[in-house]
Order: C-alpha cells, then sequence, then structure tokens
C-alpha cells in the first residue's frame, strides 16, 4: 500500500508531512489523528485542567498578560529552568482560584512565606493575593466540565 506523503491534522487543519505525527498502528495510514505538536498542547492542557481546573487557553492568557514574567518578582520565564507555574488558592480549584502565574522560586517559598507572616507583604502583595485575573474574562471554555 502506498502512503500518501502528507495528512492534514484534524486538530490544527494544517497539511503536514507524515514523520510529523506519531504511529497509531490500529488506523488505516499508520498515523494518529493529530499531529505532534497537537498531541502536546491537547496533553498540556489535559495536565492543567486535572492539577489545576484550567485550560491551556487560560494559563496562556495569564502568560501573555503577565508578559512571560513571574507575577510576583516580575523576573522573566527565559531566566529560569522550568516554566511559570500556576498560583491557586489552597485547596481551591479552577479558574476563580488562580492568582497568577509565578516562578519556581516564588511560588516554592516567597509566596508561601509571606502567606504565613502577613506583617510582611506590602502592598503590591496584598494586591497580588486578592487578585482573580481569571474572573474577569469569559472563556468558551471554562474548563469545569469533568
Ligand atoms: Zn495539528
Ligand atoms: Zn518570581
Amino acid at each position: 500500500m502506498i502512503f500518501r506523503k502528507t495528512k492534514i491534522c484534524s486538530m490544527c487543519q494544517k497539511r503536514k508531512s507524515r514523520d510529523r505525527f506519531g504511529a497509531n498502528k490500529s488506523r488505516k495510514d499508520g498515523l494518529q489523528f493529530y499531529c505532534k505538536i497537537c498531541v502536546q498542547l491537547s496533553d498540556r492542557n489535559d495536565k492543567l485542567k486535572y492539577k489545576f481546573g484550567i485550560t491551556l487557553i487560560q494559563y496562556l492568557y495569564l502568560y501573555f498578560l503577565q508578559k512571560g514574567c513571574c507575577a510576583l518578582c516580575g523576573i522573566a520565564e527565559k531566566f529560569f529552568k522550568h516554566k511559570l507555574g500556576v498560583d491557586h488558592v489552597h485547596g481551591e480549584r479552577g479558574p476563580d482560584a488562580v492568582r497568577g502565574l509565578l516562578c519556581g522560586p516564588c511560588n516554592g517559598w516567597l509566596l508561601p512565606m509571606l502567606e504565613k507572616v502577613p506583617a510582611l507583604q506590602n502592598v503590591l502583595v496584598q494586591k497580588y493575593l486578592k487578585n482573580r485575573p481569571l474572573c474577569r474574562v469569559v472563556f468558551l471554555d471554562n474548563g469545569n466540565d469533568e
């Protein structure tokens, strides 16, 4: 059987060469429905939904809103080893519980310490703790359909 050299991804609708698709033996053409990039994006979306109850679109909205920088210290993500993490109100889930995206050190120890010792909080930190940026926008998908 001769396969076509390209295939249209059913997610992004782009025509791409076969090597841009993962293998799927149960399919006629031996390839997955979605291209590798779309599979990656949907995996990331699933993880965000599972862990925080938000979608990748909501994460990216925050990312652009913060211009790719930590919401607390203002340092750009590219200066850190890891991607900016989602900071949310403890014990709560979903878009309404998200305060912003933070770098590893701010999310890991700076903010937890400031929350424990309110005397150390300045106005900016107090404002940040009340911030719920995803409450103000309406998304097509609110990430709560599980
Ligand atoms: Zn695709
Ligand atoms: Zn930071």
